[in-house]
């Protein structure tokens, strides 16, 4: 595998990102490419190590130093097809993927100094930076080509949500000869992909060239349809022999404080994927678009979508000393957005209230510091975390906008899920409820829960699959393709008798 002395010889490099004061003024991806003979001494540095963790770690199970040894080689194409043998989308992974698998790389395990480093992954194979180039390669190269069925069956699925979950389950449903049709609420294919990820991390040519080549495959989309609104259930169920759902979990949660009702204050759902229209040339009517030019920003959460509200900040020309709140004892991890701006960046903070300015506006935002400390608090039983205000530390910053990425409790449950009577899982709850109890929950508490569903991906209704973040709570597209690709397994076996699509074991004990 690869060069024996490679990692003794070559250092990590990665491309640089584009410079801040150029990349701030677009929205294009940040990212550049090494050139090929970079990129191959990279490849070069996977070190044989007998045991690949990277593989067991990648929840598709990428074939991580098989493909790293054919990049050094030069084997382009085979390389490509190792890739796609388990993964549907890499320019996807390749671009936005946190890569759990470098985490796991021997390299960063064994031959770093110190946890920081290690956290940096300093020393890491740059696996998916060559994940990246290889899928590109495949693209410029014209290998990447749309692969019809040979044989059709008779089997017709319906996929709600377009999302990679939806995706990567109607590219395999579709290349074993089902009739695949695909609904699409939005007017767009592609999730969250193309309405909450930004273009900057990931530009929208990128998405669109894959539902072309599944559409060239014989995939059905349809957009604009609302399953369980405009296109019902009962029709749904008549229609097909196996459902699909692929939905999301795009449920946020609340803010419960007082003020958060006022104006400036927005879900950050709200705000990212009218960016993201924009800079398709979408045009946003004038009293929804959420102009951020100069304002004094704040921004509660510390995930990948608080980052990306970030990101659009920078680029629409926002005061560039911009809070960003977080809750637990973690400050949120850097990405390439934060040096893009002088953010200042807490953990342990707990909004107490956003306050107006007489008028109707929200003005600033008040919170406290808080600790988190082992069953510290009387009131709860030992072994638990409880967060205890510090006292001193209220404080108070000036704020036109409160942009609030609090997290996702789940898929939404009116409509479609109430309609097919499918049941939920809720997060510490020992039974399953109804989509009508879960929406009663929601009326006075902030439960987290997800669609049930058996070891086969079947929720509690025959024929009826989930898959994605409706089925394990928000979380990565790569677990999303992952979930995509073998509740389609699932489902060609459940229509079918048996299946001659893949499976990812190893990946199945890391759920
Ligand atoms: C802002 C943001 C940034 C993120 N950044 C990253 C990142 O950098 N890296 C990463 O790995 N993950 C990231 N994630 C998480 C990742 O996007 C999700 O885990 C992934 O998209 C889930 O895929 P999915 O197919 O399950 O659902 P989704 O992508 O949510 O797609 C679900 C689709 O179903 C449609 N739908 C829902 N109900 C219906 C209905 N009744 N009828 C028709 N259509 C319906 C929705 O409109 C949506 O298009 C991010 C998430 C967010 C919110
Ligand atoms: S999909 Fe993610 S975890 Fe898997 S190899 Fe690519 S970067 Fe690593």
């Amino acid at each position: 595998m690869g060069k024996d002395t490679g990692f003794l010889e070559f250092e990590k490099e990665i491309p640089p990102l584009r410079p801040v004061e150029e990349r701030v003024r677009d929205f294009q991806e940040y990212d550049t490419f090494l050139s090929e003979k970079k990129l191959q001494r990279q490849a070069s540095r996977c070190m044989d190590c007998g045991v690949p963790f990277c593989h067991m770690g990648c929840p598709l199970g990428n074939m991580i130093p098989d493909w790293n040894d054919l990049v050094y080689r030069g084997q382009w194409k085979d390389a490509l097809t190792s890739l796609h043998s388990t993964n549907n989308f890499p320019e996807f992974t390749g671009r936005i993927c946190p890569a759990p698998c470098e985490d796991d790389c021997v390299l960063n395990e064994h031959y770093t100094l110190d946890a920081e480093e290690k956290q940096q992954k300093v020393n890491v194979v740059t696996i998916e930076e060559i994940e990246k180039h290889i899928a590109e390669r495949g693209w410029t190269e014209g290998w990447i080509k749309p692969l019809p069925p040979e044989k059709l069956t008779d089997k017709r699925i319906a996929i709600v949500g377009s999302g990679p979950a939806g995706l990567a389950a109607a590219q395999q449903l579709r290349r074993v000869g089902h009739v695949v049709t695909v609904f699409e609420k939005d007017d767009k294919i592609g999730g969250l992909l193309v309405y909450g990820i930004p273009d900057f991390k990931l530009e929208k040519n990128i998405v669109s060239r894959r539902v072309e080549q599944l559409r060239a495959e014989g995939v059905e989309f349809w957009t604009g349809v609302n399953v369980g609104e405009y296109y019902s259930v009962k029709e749904l169920r008549s229609s097909f022999d196996a459902i699909l759902l692929a939905t999301g979990a795009q449920h946020a949660r609340k803010l419960l404080v007082e003020g958060s009702d006022l104006e400036g204050v927005h879900y950050a759902m709200h705000y990212l994927p009218q960016r993201n229209r924009e800079v398709a040339g979408d045009s946003i009517p004038e009293k929804e678009r959420i102009e951020s030019g100069s304002k004094k920003a704040v921004i509660l959460g510390g995930g990948f979508t608080a980052a990306d509200c970030l990101g659009n900040l920078n680029r629409q020309g926002a005061d560039p000393h911009i809070y960003q709140f977080e809750l637990v004892d973690m400050v949120p991890r850097p990405t390439p957005v934060h040096k893009e701006a002088n953010p200042d960046c807490r953990a342990n903070i707990l909004t107490e209230s956003i306050i107006g300015d007489g008028a109707g506006r929200v003005k600033a935002l008040s919170g406290v510091s808080v600790e988190w400390k082992m069953g510290a608090n009387e009131n709860s039983a030992s072994g638990r975390l409880t967060m205890q205000r510090i006292p001193g530390s209220e404080f108070t910053v000036p704020a036109d906008l409160v942009f609030l990425a609090l997290g996702f409790l789940g898929p939404k449950v009116e409509g479609l899920l109430e309609e097919l009577g499918v049941e939920l899982n809720v997060l510490g709850g020992e039974k399953t409820y109804t989509a009508v109890q879960v929406k009663k929950m929601l009326e006075n508490t902030q439960p987290m829960f997800d669609i049930y569903s058996d070891e086969n991906f079947m929720t509690s209704k025959d024929g009826v699959f989930v898959a994605g973040d409706a089925n394990r709570g928000a979380s990565l597209v790569v677990w999303a393709i992952w979930e995509g690709r073998e509740a389609a397994l699932s489902i060609d076996k459940y229509l079918m008798g048996t299946t001659s699509l893949p499976t990812t074991p190893q990946a199945e004990v890391l759920v």
